[in-house]
């Protein structure tokens, strides 16, 4: 089967690597152009696609990201309605994460900034100390990802809510909410809320004013869904003003984040470059050769999304 490498951002040839010679007997890599067309091309690879990438493949019928969210690749306008939408689903991505997410519950329960900055006056000093038991913690997204980190920050001893779109069994101590009923009243009990949301309609713009102030007063954001989830503008409001204490930042609306935005040089604000957790190569190629496989069947790819729904 043929597949083309499709991206503005990326050498996928090169990120790919060594992998394509692993399926190099089942699936033909070609490299994307933009002149023409190429009605042998059935799959695609894709990272943030050229706005009118998939019009040269008349006869594409699926394409596959590079991780776990497809956002930049359903808001290609050249993909047309019937195209299958493939992520990659990655167990070693959520383990990644988990760590990623830990690492930030336990430095604001823990005090590390502070420590941070006593260490930078050279200040010997003790501070009051809170166990997990006592910092809830709230994770939007009970999907792969989500519900990884949230058995994980439970078995660290953190009370944890967890809220996805339709009803979800948690196994307890964990506690689930679902729909904008449940997320009012989970926010309510919140004091750090992670973000593990995929990027959609109905979810764009969600870390708004109105959520934060739910909140319980001196609470922490770990955001590591999509930029565009977050108003900047009312983040930094909420900062100022006390009603959170501090954020860690993954992912923001403008990649790379612009030198002049103010984010960089906030004192409460930690900055990651959307490094929170990669997919292994290994997966990448996996869901690829399961897509092809698929297609070739006549199936529908495994971790196909539900392209009404957006995720
Ligand atoms: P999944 O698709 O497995 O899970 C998504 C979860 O979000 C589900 O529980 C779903 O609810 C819930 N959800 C979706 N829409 C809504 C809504 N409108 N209201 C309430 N809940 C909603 O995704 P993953 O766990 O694999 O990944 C989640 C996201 O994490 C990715 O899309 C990406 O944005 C981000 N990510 C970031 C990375 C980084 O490095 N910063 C790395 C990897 C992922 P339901 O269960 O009812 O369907």
């Amino acid at each position: 089967m043929r597949c083309a490498l499709v991206s503005r951002t990326l050498d996928l040839r090169g990120y790919l690597g060594a992998e394509i010679g692993r399926f190099a007997d089942r699936i033909e890599i070609v490299d994307h152009r933009s002149d023409g067309k190429d009605a042998d091309v059935r799959l695609a690879v894709a990272w943030h696609p050229p706005d009118d990438a998939f019009e040269r493949y008349p006869n594409l019928q699926a394409v596959c990201s590079i991780g776990a969210g497809v956002d930049n690749i359903i808001a290609c306008p050249s993909l047309r309605p019937g195209i299958e939408v493939v992520r990659v689903v990655d167990p070693a991505q959520a383990q990644m994460m988990s760590g990623f997410v830990a690492w930030h519950v336990i430095g604001h329960q823990r005090r590390f900034a502070t420590y941070l900055g006593q260490q930078r006056d050279r200040i010997w000093q003790r501070l009051s100390q809170r166990h997990a038991q006592d910092v809830p913690v709230a994770i939007l997204g009970y999907g792969e990802i989500g519900q990884r980190v949230a058995a994980d920050l439970s078995q660290l001893g953190f009370p944890v809510l967890v809220w996805s779109r339709t009803a979800k069994p948690a196994p307890p101590p964990i506690r689930g909410f679902h729909g904008p009923s449940g997320l009012a009243a989970m926010l309510d009990e919140t004091e750090v809320l992670v973000n593990l949301l995929p990027l959609t309609q109905e979810t764009e713009g969600i870390l708004n004013r109105e959520l934060f102030n739910r909140m319980r007063r001196g609470g922490y954001l770990v955001q590591v869904g999509r930029g565009e989830h977050l108003v900047d503008e009312d983040l930094l409001a909420a900062l100022e003003s006390g009603q959170l204490d501090g954020a860690a930042l993954d992912v923001f609306a403008t990649e790379p984040l612009a030198p002049a935005h103010p984010f960089w040089r906030h004192p409460k604000i930690v900055v990651t470059p959307h490094d929170a957790s990669d997919v292994r190569i290994e997966a990448v190629a996996a869901t690829l050769v399961a897509a092809a496989d698929a297609i070739g069947a006549g199936q529908r790819p495994p971790y196909a999304i539900d392209r009404n729904r957006g995720y």
